[in-house]
């Protein structure tokens, strides 16, 4: 689950860095019927705003109220929704750093009280399409080291429809036998 609006990188045309981070803060301008908005990221490095486009030259009527609404209040959870559109990604060329915007929430660690020779079923949900190494979530939530999750993947004993090797961003289940 995200904890934090993730990074955005984009290239700052003041000081060349390439972070920038939203602060939940929106721009919207109406002309005649007309309707643009954006959403607001700060460069990490010199504080420069950048505009990110979330609408452009769209008839007010077409736009739902509800979606204004918010964004006249600065609501920040429209922006992480906005962050994670990937068409609103694509139109402003950006990408997301989630480095530190995210944590595992394992429910505590009940699962970790079992029997040698048990099997185990686990879902894994996504609150956001935050790409993750498999590997590293399951060493995570099961209290082991990375290579053992490679070995126990290796062996036949951690199984799982998905590839666990690479990113994953999306839910998935895996059966660990031990
Ligand atoms: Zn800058």
């Amino acid at each position: 689950m995200p904890t934090c609006l993730p990074t955005v990188l984009r290239r700052c045309h003041t000081c060349a860095s390439e972070r920038f981070r939203a602060n939940g803060k929106f721009r919207v301008n109406a002309n005649h019927k007309l309707l643009d908005a954006w959403v607001l990221v700060l460069c990490t490095a010199c504080g420069d705003t950048a505009k990110l486009t979330v609408l452009e030259r769209m008839n007010v009527r077409s736009v739902r109220p509800e979606l204004l609404d918010r964004m006249h209040d600065n609501d920040p959870g429209l922006a992480a929704e906005l962050l994670q559109d990937p068409a609103v990604r694509c139109r402003n060329r950006i990408a997301l750093d989630w480095a530190g915007a995210w944590r595992l929430d394992t429910g505590g660690s009940d699962h970790l009280d079992r029997e040698v020779g048990d099997a185990i079923d686990v879902s894994v949900r996504f609150a956001a399409r935050i790409p993750v190494r498999p590997v590293r979530l399951i060493a995570e939530g099961c209290g082991l080291s990375r290579a053992e999750v490679e070995r126990l993947i290796t062996e036949g004993k951690l199984v799982s429809a998905v590839r666990l090797s690479g990113k994953l961003s999306g839910d998935f289940t895996f059966t660990l036998k031990r």
